[in-house]
């Protein structure tokens, strides 16, 4: 088995196309006719326009108008003045056409490298695709096309580029495996968009993987089976096969507002790590963001994002979400969550150290530029401010003084901000929920993170196979601390959400009716099944089945139990 990142979710099973990219090598010789090479480099230039819009507006129909931008873009690129003069010279100083393109676009792509901007930086990989495409045309070879494949394929390549991308035809393409990138690359947030399970960064894919292999890509665990044999194919495709009815099946609840059986309006809202996951989710349903992972942002710079490209994350995914709320939990570094250029030094307990809300505090400098952003954000969307890892009083209260020295300054700038802005607090720690009445007093919302507080409550690291059969929200202690945070939520009057993977999952969501919850945060793909499986329970029914849960001493007990009741 190859594993890798899990950048879209879904199970794929088809035949390896292994696409290698084409031998654009040339000879760098001399040439005395500047006419002709300029006539050679202008054909290549209007053919690779051509064939570029041609991918932008198949785009726009396939995954979305914002991604067909980002083709659209690449014309204006190449046929910018000043690239188009940087050409033109070096032919006029006698060099070839496939030279004086391969310079050019170098010196571009290395300018927006070094610039500043992490998004003027994202710049240099379209020129470099577009380099691929005008060298091709003059070599008069074929980029990978992805738009004549086979039904049934697994696209198998080093790095997806954007052109790329857009010549997939989705109806054919059931799986993709890349050897770069992360769950925020390009390749991955276009993967998701086109709901294409997707494994990406597998070591050396493209030398163990063999054209024509059968493949089964579980682009929601991050593994890639190779030729399995004739039974473990046959379960794949069982699984795949009734993973795909029953996605079918749930569109009746398409538009459909989240009740409970007995018509009780609970909030139904989606788990994001980038803006343009914001998209999916809205494509799926989503009646907002419950979970934002601003992280995520600053995983995939190499320096802390600044304030404006904070901003411009932020108000994406509100402007996306128009009046519908948006929670942005702020950087949850430490743990599990490295990011290098933070300077955090090693230490022999991460999962117990410095990170999270704990970090930003002593980082103040660093913290306001976020709350800052986030302020900015607020302007245009209903946007709250969540903070995870909070196990006291004093922490909560120490980001509101920060709130509002930078809604101080804001308003001395004249900068438009939201001044009723909500903040609550991630309820992720034993610590959060034995003071929760407490802490419910201080702050607008909780969202309770049971990934954390499941391995917090039960000393497990999440991470650990070796005492993973401990790590379960059916643990009579975490089901007591859920209950315990809700209540304590519903006394304050203040919403208390869910976002931790537990919120999605059918045996416990007639528990979080019974015990209160009024907001579910779940991945895009699990809005549908979520919502109906809300919609099969009345209240006085959950509270029969919470009630005699809320007896049973272990794990297994609970879950057999559930497993005897729920659908
Ligand atoms: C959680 O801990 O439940 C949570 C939602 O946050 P993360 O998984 O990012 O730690
Ligand atoms: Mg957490």
């Amino acid at each position: 088995m190859l594993t890798g990142v899990n950048a879209s979710d879904g199970i794929g099973i088809g035949k390896a196309v292994v696409a290698i990219e084409p031998d654009l090598t040339y000879k760098a010789t001399a040439h005395n006719d500047p006419e002709a090479e300029r006539a050679r480099y202008q054909k290549a230039l209007d053919d690779f326009c051509a064939r570029t819009q041609e991918q932008a507006d198949r785009m726009a129909v396939t995954v979305g108008e914002e991604e067909a931008q980002i083709m659209a873009g690449h014309i204006m690129m190449a046929q910018d003045p000043f690239m188009m003069e940087e050409v033109g010279n070096r032919i006029d100083s006698g060099m070839g056409a496939e030279q004086a393109v391969d310079e050019a676009c170098e010196m571009f792509s290395g300018m927006f490298e070094s610039m500043e901007d992490a998004l003027m930086r994202e710049r240099a990989a379209d020129v470099k695709d577009i380099r691929l495409g005008l060298l091709a045309n003059l070599l008069g070879k074929q980029v990978v096309d992805l738009s004549s494949l086979q039904k049934d394929s697994i696209v198998v390549i080093h790095d997806l580029t954007p052109s790329m991308t857009a010549t997939i035809d989705k109806d054919h393409v059931v799986g993709i495996i890349t050897e770069t990138g992360g769950r925020t690359s390009h390749s991955a947030i276009i993967a998701r968009a086109l709901e294409i399970p997707a494994v990406l960064s597998v070591e050396n894919a493209l030398q163990k993987i063999t054209q024509g292999d059968t493949c089964v890509v579980d682009g929601t665990k991050g593994e890639i089976t190779l030729n399995p044999d004739a039974t473990a194919l046959k379960g794949y495709q069982k699984i795949a096969d009734e993973v795909a009815e029953a996605k079918a099946a749930l569109n009746v609840f398409k538009g459909k507002e989240t009740v409970t059986g007995d018509g009780e309006k609970r909030l139904l809202v989606a788990n994001i790590g980038t803006p343009e996951e914001a998209i999916n989710a809205a494509e799926h349903d989503a009646e907002g963001v419950g979970l934002f992972r601003s992280e995520f942002l600053f995983m995939d710079a190499s320096e802390l994002p600044s304030e404006n490209e904070q901003f411009v994350a932020y108000q994406k995914v509100a402007l996306r979400m128009k009046d519908k709320p948006v929670i942005i939990r702020t950087l949850d570094v430490g743990g599990d969550k490295e990011i290098p250029y933070l300077g955090l030094t090693k230490e022999e307990n991460p999962f117990m150290g410095n990170r999270a809300v704990r970090y930003c505090l002593i980082n103040a400098d660093k913290y306001k530029v976020q709350l800052r952003a986030l302020l900015r954000a607020s302007a245009f969307g209903d946007v709250k401010i969540m903070v995870p890892l909070v196990t006291c009083v004093e922490e909560i209260r120490a980001v509101k003084k920060l709130v509002e020295e930078c809604k101080e300054e804001l308003r001395a700038e004249g900068t438009d901000f939201n001044e009723n802005i909500e903040v609550g607090t991630m309820m992720e720690t034993p610590a959060a929920s034995l003071i929760a009445d407490d802490l419910a007093a201080e702050c607008d919302f909780f969202s309770i993170g049971t990934n954390d507080l499941i391995g917090y409550t039960m000393c497990v690291d999440r991470g650990n196979d070796s005492v993973a059969y401990l790590y379960s929200v059916y643990n009579p202690a975490v089901l007591r601390s859920i209950q315990r945070i809700i209540k304590a939520g519903n006394d304050a009057n203040i919403m208390v959400g869910m976002c931790g993977e537990a919120a999605a999952d059918p045996l416990l969501i007639p528990l979080l009716i019974s015990f209160g919850l009024d907001e579910f945060s779940v991945s895009a793909p699990s809005i549908l099944r979520t919502r109906k499986i809300i919609s099969e329970w009345k209240k006085a029914d959950a509270d029969k089945l919470a009630a005699e849960i809320m007896e049973l001493k272990t794990a297994a007990e609970v879950k057999a139990k559930l497993a005897s009741v729920v659908k």
